[in-house]
């Protein structure tokens, strides 16, 4: 279900080896170990992917159209132990799908901002994710009937 490339980032993040400001400031060079995202805080990985300002109004987004009343995450921990617990909001396997989609999209925001000078809005990036998770679902729909039910769960609090 996962694509290659997010499970591969979600791998490295797991293993806190994103080259981030605050990794990269470790090994002697002479960066700003500031956010690329938001100027105002380290660069760390719970910083980046969760706790910077930008980040947070994507996973605000994201939360709620899931359906969930919390808006985010503090910790990588926190996050990852809210990821592996079934529970009758989502159904496990688009909560996995989208939150992978969300810590690629970020992380891509964050490399076309240092790269590029190119900044996306929160809602854009939302926007782009949902339409990840659409087409995700519907190339996906004739192998297995319970994606029906995954498009509708994701429908639901459009
Ligand atoms: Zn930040």
């Amino acid at each position: 279900m996962a694509t290659p490339r997010h499970a591969f980032l979600m791998w490295i993040a797991q293993n806190d080896r994103m080259p981030t400001r605050v990794r990269l400031t470790s090994w002697g060079l002479g960066l700003s170990p500031n956010c690329c995202l938001c100027d105002s805080a380290p660069e760390t990985r719970d910083h980046l992917l969760l706790r910077c300002e930008v980040s947070e109004q994507v996973w605000v987004l994201v939360l709620r159209r899931l359906g969930y009343t919390h808006s985010g995450f503090i910790t990588w921990t926190s996050f990852i132990e809210w990821l592996s617990i079934k529970d009758s909001t989502a159904p496990l396997i688009l909560k996995r799908l989208v939150s992978h989609a969300t810590i690629y999209s970020i992380w891509v925001e964050r490399n076309k901002r240092l790269h590029d000078g190119i900044s996306t809005s929160p809602p854009t990036i939302y926007r782009l994710i949902d339409r990840h998770i659409r087409d995700t679902i519907l190339g996906k729909h004739n192998s297995k009937k319970s994606f029906k039910n995954l498009m509708l769960s994701w429908l639901r609090n459009d």
